[in-house]
């Protein structure tokens, strides 16, 4: 289970820690003077922001944030706190939702592979709606069928995703009549479909062609007698990094013309993950030494590839780094990680001011599968967590 990054009373500490975006020198060497190096500051507002504005860009679609990219308790409270859904894979994520006293009615289960246990914890908490994608996995449901309610996930297969998902999970399209068929002798409810096209797609294309082949699907199903009320449209919705991804507005414009075009009395669900937290995550870490190698400079830091960005490896990612001490005076240098690794290298092609120990460097765009896939290789620690701007600011008093 994911242990909260903070004691309760830190915790209580960070809550009141407001920080307004872009973050000043000063705020962040004061943070670091008091909470250590290396940081991940996870901003509540920038997490509120972008479930709200990927809402308005998807009308009608109960957003499920997908805990996965940044499981992390302020996230669940700030998202709790504007009305939020959230989608569950892990007996963990079970426990963090549960933590932070999510109604368990607003939490699906999307792990299509789980062991009776992982059903058990879910069910015990008091999710209802899980997936399936094959029948081995369906029969697993027929001890607990008067509790649950499946969604078949179908793969579609997303070239141009930079993760594709749709290779591990899902079943052929072809093979929902025959799955709804055996759910039914089987006594298991299935009410809808879902996929995942792909994480950090760049096009809406994938996720247009899946929606419309869903609802041809779920047209036959309804023809043969199979009641399918619910469409999961998954995550994959991109986030800008070195380079800005299309704006969220544009990306779902034409997702949601072909959602207007299914067949009515659908509930829409989607899975978003990346899209809400990679924009609300920084990473702070402090140069611990260097060195001149073949004329180039090599600044070590306290976080690297088997810690924060570990998202360069798993997630493909590359994220916007820089000084937070500005200079016209750079330096070609080498940005490095702290293990004794010489993998663990974040950027071999920047220009640094030139750096002492100390000094910090900041990642940008670093809330999305970065801290959530670190280690404690070498038995360095991972970043410590620090939740800013918790709560909402209150409402400015209207003028008398
Ligand atoms: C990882 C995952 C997500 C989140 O995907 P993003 O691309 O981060 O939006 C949603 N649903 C499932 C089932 C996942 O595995």
């Amino acid at each position: 289970m994911p242990k909260p990054a903070l004691s309760f009373r830190q915790r209580d500490a960070a809550q009141s820690l407001r920080l307004a975006a872009p973050y000043t020198r000063p705020d962040l060497e004061a943070l670091v003077a008091r909470h250590g190096s290396p940081l991940l500051l996870v901003d509540c507002d920038v997490i509120r922001a972008q479930y709200r504005r990927l809402a308005a860009a998807l009308p009608g679609v109960d957003l499920h944030y997908a805990l996965k990219p940044l499981p992390e308790l302020a996230v669940v409270q700030a998202l709790k706190q504007i009305g939020g859904y959230f989608d569950l894979a892990s007996g963990g994520e079970v426990e963090l939702v549960r933590s932070a006293g999510v109604d368990p009615d607003r939490c699906i289960h999307t792990h299509p592979i789980k062991r009776d246990a992982d059903i058990r914890d879910a069910l015990r908490f008091g999710v209802r709606i899980f997936v399936a994608d094959n029948a081995d996995e369906l029969g697993k449901f027929v001890r607990h069928r008067k509790r649950v309610r499946i969604l078949l996930r179908v793969a579609f297969r997303a070239a141009d995703a930079v993760c594709d998902l749709s290779r591990k999970f899902g079943c052929d399209p072809e093979a929902v009549p025959g799955l709804l068929a055996l759910a039914r002798t089987l006594g298991v409810e299935v009410v809808g479909l879902s996929f995942h096209v792909g994480s950090q797609t760049p096009t809406p294309a994938m996720h247009v062609r899946a929606v419309e082949a869903c609802g041809t699907l779920i047209t036959a199903a309804r023809a043969a007698g199979f009641n399918l009320s619910v469409l999961d449209i998954g995550g994959g919705f991109p986030a800008d990094y070195r380079e800005a991804a299309m704006p969220i507005e544009e990306f779902c414009a034409p997702i949601r013309a072909a959602l207007a075009a299914l067949p009515s009395g659908l509930r829409l669900l989607a899975e978003p993950g990346r899209y809400i937290s990679a924009p609300a995550g920084t990473c702070v870490a402090s140069v611990v030494g260097r060195a001149l190698r073949d004329g180039r400079w090599w600044f070590y830091l306290d976080d690297g590839v088997y810690g924060s960005f570990s998202g360069q490896v798993y997630d493909h990612a590359r994220y916007p780094v820089s000084a937070l001490r500005e200079s016209d005076q750079r330096v070609p240098a080498v940005l490095a990680g702290p293990t004794c690794d010489s993998i663990d290298v974040i950027d071999d092609q920047i220009e640094l001011p030139l750096l002492e120990a100390g000094e910090l460097v900041v990642g940008r765009h670093m809330g999305a599968y970065t801290s959530a896939c670190a280690g404690d290789f070498n038995f360095i620690a991972r970043a410590r967590v620090l939740a800013v701007n918790a709560l909402e600011p209150c409402p400015a008093p209207e003028p008398t």
